[in-house]
């Protein structure tokens, strides 16, 4: 069972049980994090700016910025290939961004996005994050076990104290 606290490592095993042939890359890219940044840009061997400029996208969740593969979509589409996808696999499979490796369309399909958004996305340092992300589950967003704002904030009054914005920062 894939819970928020489950270790990458773990995570990484139900996203390899995959076969629907590259359908992901065909149809959107995943998510990188910090790490994949610096080792995508020097496998290209370009900066990690001119990467950002060139290569990827940026998206805001839970107010953390982190950054995706450009997709290369028809007039009118929202989806298209991964700017990566060569036609038969991933041009940079040894560095692929741990959203890619991590997937989302095995059986475990949408705990893998949950466990990538709690774990990259939602930052317990961040009290504005907090209060995005509590708006998110109020508004009936799907969460893991261990993703329930009590196990984010243990402190129940700094807890309250973040909702109401008596912590800003
Ligand atoms: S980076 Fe590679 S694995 Fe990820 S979507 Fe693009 S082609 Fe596919």
């Amino acid at each position: 069972m894939i819970k928020k606290n489950t270790p990458a490592d773990d995570v990484l095993c139900h996203g390899k049980k995959c076969d629907r042939k590259n359908h992901c890359c065909k149809m959107g890219s995943g998510f990188l994090i910090k790490d994949d940044l610096d080792k995508i840009a020097e496998f290209l061997k370009i900066s990690v700016d001119s990467l950002k400029d060139i290569r990827l996208d940026a998206v805001e969740m839970f107010n953390t910025t982190l950054h995706k593969p450009k997709l290369d979509k028809k007039k009118g589409k929202h989806y298209g290939p991964c700017t990566f996808f060569d036609g038969k696999g991933c041009s940079i499979h040894e560095v692929k961004p741990l959203g890619c490796k991590v997937g989302n369309c095995s059986e475990h399909g949408e705990k893998l996005h949950l466990w990538f958004m709690l774990n990259h996305f939602l930052n317990d340092e961040d009290p504005e994050s907090i209060r995005q992300y509590a708006t998110y589950l109020k508004s009936g967003g799907k969460t893991l076990d261990g993703g329930e704002l009590k196990n984010i904030v243990k402190d129940e009054t700094l807890l309250n104290k973040i909702l109401n914005f008596e912590i800003l920062r």
